[in-house]
């Protein structure tokens, strides 16, 4: 009897369901390609919320207390874990931290912010050790399919780490949104086919991994993490005739103003599209089907 009861007590664990891994991430897109590999087995919490940019967020003093009951969180170095990944880290010294870009080339970002302004203080680069000091990389990889397949390999490799008995369940979801982001890709490819002016005109520039993928230049009207000034803004008038460009894509984060203006001046409009939407599939796909519709 003994033995018995010491054999159901080291089954246990298995037989149970076990807790669900409590895991934290920077943006929306990020959650969603973790349930998918994580299923049941996961409880997935977003630091940036639907509307905040992840350029200027600040964690909630609860969102700092959640990440002390939290087994994982998974970066992409948007600007915001530059300033806050000390405090994150330290909230709970246990917690695995997976930097989701392992096996990723980082593209440069064209005119974006140098330096995260915090509390209206410019952060010192110098002071932020480890990987994440680098301002100059674009954070925006999750538009870009083939990378998303990358950070689901991460992703599934660092959840087998955390639960191997899970290890199977894991596998079989990274392969199920392998073929599905492979699917997406093909997708795209083909929307993006015909369309010869490969230029698009955005706001903020959170396109710049999805242009890289699909032959594609995204032209920013943000300059330097600011709108431009008056003077940028006629040059960029004068490019977007140049180049023939019909829309300019906006975000919900960022104020349209100046997309507005340069719209009314080549007799263009504005369309919004969420680089963050957890709706993943869907808004790329919406993405390519809005520059193939400007470019006819
Ligand atoms: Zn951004």
């Amino acid at each position: 009897m003994r033995n018995i009861m010491l054999f159901i007590w080291l089954l246990a664990p298995a037989l149970s369901n076990a807790e669900p891994l409590q895991v934290f991430v920077s943006v929306l897109p990020l959650k969603t390609f973790v349930e998918k590999i994580g299923g049941n087995s996961v409880t997935v919490q977003t630091m940036v919320q639907p509307g905040d940019s992840p350029h200027t967020y600040d964690p909630t003093p609860k969102q700092i207390s959640a990440l002390a009951k939290t087994d994982l969180y998974v970066l992409t170095g948007v600007p915001f874990e530059k300033v806050w990944m000390e405090r994150v880290r330290s909230a709970n010294p246990h917690m695995k931290v997976l930097d989701a870009r392992v096996g990723i080339d980082l593209r440069t970002i064209e005119h974006h912010e140098h330096e995260t302004v915090h509390n209206g203080q410019q952060q010192d680069k110098a002071h932020d050790p480890g990987h994440f000091n680098d301002s100059e990389r674009d954070p925006h990889i999750w538009t870009s399919p083939p990378l998303v397949k990358q950070m689901a390999k991460n992703i599934r490799d660092m959840l087998t780490e955390l639960d191997p008995a899970q290890g199977q369940a894991y596998e079989d979801n990274y392969a199920a949104f392998a073929a599905e982001l492979d699917t997406l890709d093909r997708d795209i490819r083909a929307l993006l086919k015909e369309v010869n002016n490969r230029k698009f005109m955005v706001f903020h520039p959170a396109w710049g991994y999805f242009a890289d993928t699909y032959d594609l230049i995204q032209i920013p009207i943000e300059q330097e993490g600011k709108e431009p000034g008056a003077r940028a803004l006629t040059e960029l008038i004068k490019q977007a005739k140049r180049e023939n460009v019909k829309v300019i894509f906006v975000q919900p984060q960022f104020n349209k103003k100046s997309a507005e203006q340069v719209a009314s001046a080549i007799g263009g409009r504005v369309v919004a599209i969420d680089p963050l939407s957890p709706d993943y599939a869907t808004n790329l796909r919406k993405m390519a089907q809005l520059i193939a519709e400007a470019s006819q």
